[in-house]
């Protein structure tokens, strides 16, 4: 694989600022909602578990990173089945340019 893109560090989205949890309290709360990550729009937070394989992790992040770009510009018009597709698509895109989203291990938060 050739790039890690690090995710720990945040990113923004329509001049807002959004953290990206990769800690074990964010594992546990994603997977006890039967989720590999979670966006919360009220607190510009993405959470993901870190208990998942890279190219899931990745994908899992291009997911809620739609659904924050679907919240602040999209009026949340875009179905959720269209987010998965478009994150699923976006994500080949990715891979098949060596980029891929992660966690790098000495930002593992505690
Ligand atoms: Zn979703």
């Amino acid at each position: 694989m050739g790039m890690l893109v690090s995710v720990g560090k945040g990113f923004k989205v329509g001049g807002f600022d959004f953290a990206v949890d990769t800690s074990p309290q964010a594992h546990r709360m994603v997977t006890a909602n039967n989720n590999f990550g979670e966006c919360d729009l009220r607190n510009h937070t993405i959470s993901l578990s870190s208990d998942i394989d890279e190219t899931l992790l990745s994908k899992t992040f291009i997911h809620e990173v739609i659904e924050a770009v679907n919240n602040i510009y999209c009026d949340n018009g875009i179905p959720h089945d269209k987010i998965q597709q478009l994150s699923f698509g976006l994500h080949q895109a990715l891979e098949s340019l060596d980029v891929r989203f992660g966690v790098k291990n000495e930002e593992v938060q505690a």
